[in-house]
């Protein structure tokens, strides 16, 4: 009998988690387990306000898929998912077609724009490692072109960030720690740069902890960042953003630079699937599965949960999508022995918000951390998401021990 085919799109942590807990269960005549992903390496996107500012180069922030999977076990093709047809079962990518009995999506998160006018031409998004290293180069130009012009054009030095979620925060903590080295090393006077972040809600954060909040935003008012709150940009041009500030009041920044951290929407494949989604988000069975679709299961950014307890959607983390990734796995595994699916229940740990290497705040099991202590805490989930996918081999590779 022909063995059934489990395809898993994207190695990020919903779909390379699935992927890995398959393999360890399942035997070589059990199924055939196909991982296809565009790039042949896996990034750790909850890095990538770090290699966005340079804190850690493209290479420290992802590693080779073969290095986590078993080739005996699992077939994996570097290629661009171009189409789901879920009717006929068939997925098209940049090298061809491939068929499946069981398909995984984790195809993760694009940078949401609301349809503001400009923001997809003229600003920058945290979305990949191409983009984060993109951002990086472009600040350090700025910085470089700047000190060689006889006509200084200060708006070169100002760094919009739109934004002051967790990963405008993360971004501009690592900026507060970047941009003194970049001043020294451009010869530009430190009172010439002017970091900005722009938030639409009336605070940093919304929704965290207040006393963590107001430790968050002094330590980085301290390294010099200004925030506007209260204060949605409307537009982005090639110039800056306009950020609306009263009533009918505006505002233009002009800025050398603009970097979009205002949210995030799914892969835009899902919405070309024909299955019901919001901002590319599919709201899954409990089981994982996409709605009438007992074959699809839909991991990480493009599934969409109600947390029942607060009436109130799960967020899309990383620490959720690599839970589904087991929980997706296993109930593949069920199907395939006949039995029955098992709800998927998030086990929550807490969130801690980076402020840069060295500080941060958190909210871990009850317990609220600041400074070094939570930053050694943030340091311990980066270290685990590798020991879960990859195990001690690949955290003492590639984590982060530069904990005191
Ligand atoms: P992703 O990690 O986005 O992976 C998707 C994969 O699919 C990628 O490998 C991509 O290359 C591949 N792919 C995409 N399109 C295609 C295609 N067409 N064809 C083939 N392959 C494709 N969450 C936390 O829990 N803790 C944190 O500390 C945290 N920090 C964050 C910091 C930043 C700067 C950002 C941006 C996010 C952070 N998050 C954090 C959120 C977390 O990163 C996401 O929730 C998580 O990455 C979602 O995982 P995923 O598997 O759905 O998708
Ligand atoms: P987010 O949705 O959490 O925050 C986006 C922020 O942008 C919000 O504060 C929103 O009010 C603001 N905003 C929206 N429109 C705006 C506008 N027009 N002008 C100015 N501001 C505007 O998005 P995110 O920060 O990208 O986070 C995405 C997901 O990733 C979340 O689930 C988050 O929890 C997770 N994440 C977690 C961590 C961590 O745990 N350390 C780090 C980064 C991201």
């Amino acid at each position: 009998m022909k063995r059934p085919t489990i395809l898993v799109l994207g190695a990020g942590y919903g779909g390379l988690s699935t992927v890995v807990r398959l393999q360890k269960i399942l035997g070589t005549d059990q199924a055939d387990i196909v991982l296809i992903n565009q790039n042949d390496y896996h990034y750790e996107s909850t890095w990538l306000h770090e290699a966005s500012a340079g804190t850690l180069s493209p290479e420290e922030v992802r590693y080779n898929i073969s290095d986590v999977i078993d080739a005996q076990k699992v077939d994996f093709i570097q290629a661009t998912v171009e189409g789901i047809n879920i009717n006929d079962k068939v997925v098209t990518s940049s090298v061809g077609t491939h068929t499946y009995d069981y398909l995984v999506i984790g195809l993760g998160f694009e940078g949401e724009t609301f349809g503001i006018p400009g923001l997809e031409e003229h600003a920058l998004s945290i979305a990949n490692v191409k983009a984060a290293r993109h951002i990086r180069e472009h600040m350090r130009s700025q910085f470089a072109t700047w000190s060689v012009e006889e006509e200084k054009d200060d708006s070169r030095l100002t760094i919009v960030v739109g934004g002051a979620g967790f990963t405008g925060i993360e971004f501009l903590g690592e900026l507060g720690n970047r941009v003194p080295e970049w001043c020294e090393e451009y010869d530009v006077p430190f009172e010439k740069v002017r970091v900005l972040c722009v938030e639409a809600a009336p605070m940093v954060l919304p929704g965290f902890d207040d006393e963590l909040v107001t430790y968050a935003v002094n330590q980085l008012e301290s390294k010099g960042i200004e925030f506007s709150i209260g204060t949605p940009v409307v537009e982005a041009t090639e110039e800056g953003v306009k950020i609306k500030t009263g009533e009918d009041e505006f505002e233009f920044i002009k800025a050398g630079t603009v970097v979009w951290a205002a949210g995030v929407r799914g892969n835009r494949l899902i919405e070309e699937t024909g299955i019901e989604s919001n901002r590319a988000r599919v709201r899954v069975d409990k089981d994982l599965r996409a709605p009438g679709h007992d074959d699809v299961f839909i991991v990480g950014d493009c599934a969409f949960m109600i947390n029942e307890a607060i009436d109130r959607p799960y967020p899309p983390t990383a620490q959720i999508a690599m839970q589904q990734g087991d929980q997706c796995a296993d109930n593949i595994v069920a199907l395939l022995k006949g039995e029955r699916t098992t709800d998927f229940v998030p086990d929550l740990k807490g969130s801690v918000c980076s402020l840069g290497s060295d500080d941060a705040i958190g909210d871990v099991m009850g317990r609220k951390l600041t400074g070094k202590k939570a930053s050694f805490m943030k340091k311990m989930v980066d270290n685990r998401a590798l020991y879960m996918i990859g195990g001690l081999g690949l955290t003492l590779k590639k984590g982060k021990f530069d904990v005191l």
